[in-house]
């Protein structure tokens, strides 16, 4: 079964499901990985993408569920996929049923991180992303991983759209765009609101609960 992680910009869903991946076996679909490595590629179509990423917007649905499909048909993944940014609108949650669907695949949980505006900005200001194996750290809590990365130290680096002007974009197209997608799962028997705002170990642990039902 797959597993939807839902909640702001910031509320821990990429670091939730690193921890996922590692424990029980999972593949983080990162809507925003794929775009990004898309705008790596250097492309048109990739710096089309970059603008709007920088500026807080949401790329186009065409674009997202192309990325999206290849993910969810790839057999590798099959029924083992965490949705990690995706769905953010409506018409985003009504694409996933219906590819599901068609392949036969469903939902097992919905776990929603739940956390408010003020938090988010505090944790997006101090995250560093690895630009080799996309892991977060936060510069004020994480000292000694960052020192220690695997990866390299200086391979973390501040995402573009880390910056407090696009910070509170993100947040605005969140609740506007993506906050009316809990009502399409808050009435179903496998959703379920993890306050956010708890330290990252106690969500991992309660999240490990919910996956051990
Ligand atoms: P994230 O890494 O999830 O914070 O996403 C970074 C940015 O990528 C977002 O602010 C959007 O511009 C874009 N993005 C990611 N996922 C989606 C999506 N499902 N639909 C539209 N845009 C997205």
């Amino acid at each position: 079964m797959n597993i939807i992680l839902f909640g702001p910009p910031g509320a821990g869903k990429g670091t939730q499901a690193q921890f996922i991946v590692k424990k029980h076996n999972y593949f983080q679909l990162s809507t925003g990985n794929l775009l990004r490595n898309e705008v790596k590629l250097n492309t048109s179509l990739g710096s089309k993408i970059e603008q709007l990423i920088s500026n807080g917007n949401f790329v186009s649905d065409d674009i997202v569920n192309t990325l999206l499909k290849q993910s969810i048909t790839n057999l590798k993944f099959r029924d083992r996929i965490i949705f990690d940014g995706y769905p953010r609108n409506v018409e985003q949650a009504i694409n996933l049923e219906l590819i599901l669907n068609e392949f036969k695949q469903t939902i097992g949980h919905t776990i929603f991180l739940n956390v408010s505006r003020d938090i988010i900005e505090k944790r997006i200001m101090g995250r560093m992303t690895c630009e080799k194996c996309n892991m977060t750290l936060n510069e004020h809590f994480n000292k000694k991983q960052i020192e220690l990365h695997p990866c390299g130290a200086e391979y973390l680096k501040r995402r573009k759209d880390d910056n407090l002007k696009v910070v509170i974009a993100r947040y605005d197209t969140y609740m506007r765009a993506t906050n009316p997608v809990l009502d399409f799962y808050s009435k179903n028997s496998n959703f379920i609101e993890i306050d956010g705002a708890d330290e990252i170990d106690q969500i991992n642990n309660k999240i490990n609960d919910i996956l051990k039902v």
